[in-house]
């Protein structure tokens, strides 16, 4: 296994904890990276093959996000080495014996990610009372019901208007993922004067330049379909939403779904990544030779953490929308004023002032916060 300081830097990580637990089955990692805005928070994600620096580069990219997002956090990582999809019960197991094991670790705030639920954030809460992503009979907001990030990532995309001279109304927007991220971000969007004009999903992809019905495409997920079979529109395969002629486009579904290979195959203005790395550097690098803006995913899609920290500190749903719309309009335009001042990509801007308030924080700590 790697040594964890060959990855380290000055901001990070903090913390590494290897956990096992034989008699429970549990094989697990924590890196808390950087705990100078407040105790860090992050995802606890179930997965068989995942590599302590990759959960070490997830738990950087929570430091950058929470930061960026302007938080009292941190940001960490947590691994379970496990299937998730086995048997509840064993899962329970496994997630009382996790939190059991990290109990004792303050600078720690568990939250639900690929493999994990707000089900699994109730087991926690009930060992350990830490962790964000309840169920609402717990005090929890449900984010992913409300379409948090969706709607910070509709706000990011305003803000970014005036940088690529676009107008919300009439504005075509193409969405890939029609999942909670992009589903709800279409929904705002739309109610705001954009016009939906393809969706995909794992399936397939549905494209009508007129705009497409958001309630018909909705009834067919949860019918368990695919997009691609709704009727009203041209129906391709899940790649094709690559060529959709748009003026918005929004990857929601999985990491690096644009690379250099296919960037040029885009055909818009404005990205709005609401997945996490969905566009690799070299495909941003391409966008933005090309001219097509590209926000950031730490920056667009940072409704979600926002809102869990909001349930944390026990704000009520519409205290939590509103921080979500006023930190992601101030945040995405002050990345872009940064970027088009100093003549460099959103990206590299964004690093920059994420890392930069991490420092801030880590000057007004003994230890820079690190212990
Ligand atoms: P989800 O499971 O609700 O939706 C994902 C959607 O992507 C599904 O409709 C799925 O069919 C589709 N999809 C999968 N592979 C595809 C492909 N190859 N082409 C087109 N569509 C494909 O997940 P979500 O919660 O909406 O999250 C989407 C992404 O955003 C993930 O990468 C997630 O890590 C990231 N993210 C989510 C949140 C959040 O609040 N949920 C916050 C930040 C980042």
């Amino acid at each position: 296994m790697q040594d964890v300081f060959d990855i380290a830097d000055d901001l990070g990580p903090a913390k590494v904890l290897h956990i096992h637990v034989p008699d429970a089955g549990l094989k697990a990692i924590l890196v808390v990276d950087n705990v100078a805005a407040g105790p860090s928070i992050g995802g606890v994600r179930m997965a068989p093959d995942v590599s302590l620096t990759e959960c070490a580069r997830l738990a950087r990219a929570m430091t950058l996000k929470n930061a960026m997002a302007g938080l009292p956090h941190g940001g960490g990582k947590s691994v379970i080495f496990a299937d998730s999809r086995m048997p509840e019960v064993e899962k329970q197991r496994l997630i009382r014996a996790f939190a059991t094991a990290i109990g004792s670790e303050l600078q720690y705030i568990a939250g639900p990610d690929m493999g994990t639920n707000e089900q699994c954030m109730a087991w926690v809460h009930d060992e350990i009372g830490r962790s964000v992503g309840l169920p609402r009979e717990l005090g929890g907001i449900p984010l992913d019901q409300l379409g948090a990030t969706g709607w910070g990532l509709a706000h990011a995309v305003k803000a970014a208007l005036p940088f690529c001279d676009l107008d919300l109304a009439g504005a075509r927007v193409a969405v890939q993922g029609f999942g909670s991220v992009g589903y709800h971000a279409a929904r705002f969007l739309a109610a705001q004067g954009a016009v939906i004009v393809a969706a995909s999903d794992s399936r397939g992809t549905i494209h009508r330049p007129e705009g497409l019905d958001l309630g018909a495409l909705s009834r067919l997920k949860t019918e368990g379909k695919s997009v691609a079979e709704c009727r009203d529109g041209e129906a391709g395969g899940p790649g094709d939403i690559i060529d959709i002629e748009c003026d918005i486009w929004i990857p929601a579904a999985r990491p690096d779904v644009v690379t250099e290979q296919n960037a040029d195959r885009l055909q818009t203005r404005l990205v709005a990544e609401g997945a996490n790395i969905p566009l690799t550097t070299g495909a941003e690098e391409v966008l933005h030779e090309r001219g097509v803006l590209v926000l950031p995913d730490f920056v667009a899609n940072a409704g979600g953490v926002i809102c869990a920290a909001m349930e944390y500190h026990g704000a009520t749903q519409t205290a939590a929308f509103d921080a979500i719309a006023e930190k992601l309009t101030h945040n995405t335009t002050q990345v872009l004023e940064a970027a088009t001042n100093e003549q460099i990509p959103p990206r590299i801007a964004a690093v920059k002032i994420a890392k930069e308030r991490v420092r801030k924080a880590m000057a007004t700590r003994r230890w820079g916060g690190m212990v």
